[in-house]
């Protein structure tokens, strides 16, 4: 299979489910749309997968016909962080994500580690790494193959910045790269100013995880509304009163000779990851255009 960038939603776009689309749907009408990925959101699960073997499966075979990359979003209720208790029933919920998401052959398991609660920072970093080392044994022991994603997060009370997301990658095994470029411009009082502000990210995850990781990365992407906390609400790209713009990360794409998968979580999911595909295909020409890029 090619490598090339993949454009999709995270979940099921509303006006597919006006038309009457079912999930299982939702590859050949993304496909139909000119996308060719799309996020499985199972973020209000508990400890048990809450959908069955046999429709997990097939939402895969219909990926798979249509090429369309699946990803999963798995539960919003996990905290590795916290007491004992909690963290037991996260690993659980982590672990009931991951079998959904190998069920269908999604390529990662997408999640938010934590909040730092009343700890420091390195310390709460050091119990979610030890607890994800936990998961992803345990995952290897029941066959699991999906990735595990962790996500740079967009609030100043959540485990997930850019330094904390590469050393769990470093750190934990059976791990994808997972970057919220919306979530790091919320987190740091929108800093996305200029293409170049991205290509320090870049630049970084290059040099401590490397070419290939860096080129493969998976992305969440929607402008993004902050206040001193960090995140607040999602914009569509067409908001000028918000950032970052899509086109920045066009150039670094581009540059870096990348192939992500960009998940587009703007309240109008799927016509904003078309705008984003259109946008890096006219950055793609423009440079082409150009003899001296
Ligand atoms: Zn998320």
């Amino acid at each position: 299979m090619s490598e090339h960038t993949r454009f999709g939603p995270a979940g099921v776009p509303p006006m597919f489910r006006l038309l009457g689309a079912s999930t299982v749907d939702t590859p050949r009408l993304l496909r139909e749309e000119g996308l060719d990925a799309f996020e499985y959101q199972g973020v209000r699960w508990g400890e048990k997968p809450q959908i069955k073997q046999q429709d997990a499966m097939r939402l895969g075979e219909e990926a798979r016909k249509n090429d369309v990359r699946l990803s999963m979003h798995g539960s919003y209720y996990i905290n590795l962080t916290g007491k004992r208790d909690v963290v037991e029933a996260s690993k659980r919920r982590l672990i009931a994500a991951a079998t959904a998401a190998d069920w269908m052959g999604a390529y990662v398991m997408v999640f938010h580690t934590g909040f730092y609660g009343k700890f420091e920072k390195d310390y709460a970093l050091k119990t979610c790494i030890s607890a994800l080392k936990e998961v992803s044994a345990e995952m290897k022991a029941q066959g699991l193959k999906v990735k595990l994603g962790p996500e740079t997060m967009g609030r100043k009370f959540q485990v997930g910045s850019i330094d904390e997301i590469i050393a769990i990658n470093q750190q934990v095994e059976n791990t994808q790269l997972v970057v919220d470029w919306g979530h790091l411009h919320a987190l740091h009082q929108g800093t996305f100013k200029t293409s170049d502000d991205m290509r320090k990210i870049a630049q970084k995850i290059e040099e401590q995880l490397g070419t290939q990781t860096l080129r493969s990365m998976h992305c969440h992407f929607s402008k993004i509304e902050f206040t001193a906390q960090g995140e607040k609400r999602h914009h569509t790209l067409d908001e000028a009163a918000f950032g970052p713009e899509f086109r920045l990360l066009a150039e670094v794409i581009l540059d870096f000779g990348m192939h992500p998968t960009m998940i587009c979580e703007s309240p109008i999911l799927d016509v904003d990851a078309r705008k984003m595909k259109e946008t890096l295909e006219q950055v793609m020409i423009e440079k082409q255009g150009n003899p001296k890029a």
